[in-house]
């Protein structure tokens, strides 16, 4: 069985990971946050990696692969979903 621990083995390679996490899961976020852990991820060698993982995973919370929780949730329930499935 694979572990959490080997599917995020890209993980050791993020751009992320000598940044402060307040910046990544903020107990508030804010335009600035937002802004400021996305060049970050805008520079990160395993960038592609991490958005799969966290749109496969569903992740919640933070910010994963240069995507909000919010943008997340859109890229996989695109705009318009609910009216193509009831016509
Ligand atoms: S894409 Fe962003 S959140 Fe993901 S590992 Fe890189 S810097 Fe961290």
């Amino acid at each position: 069985m694979k572990g959490v621990a080997a599917e995020i083995g890209w993980a050791s390679r993020g751009a992320c990971r000598t940044s402060d996490p307040e910046l990544f899961f903020p107990l508030a976020s804010s335009a600035e946050q937002v802004r400021r852990a996305k060049a970050i991820c805008g520079a990160c060698q395993v960038i592609s990696e991490c958005r799969a993982y966290a749109l496969r995973a569903g992740e919640r919370e933070g910010i994963w692969g240069g995507l909000t929780p919010e943008e997340r949730r859109r890229s996989r329930f695109p705009q318009g979903w609910r009216g193509t499935a009831a016509s």
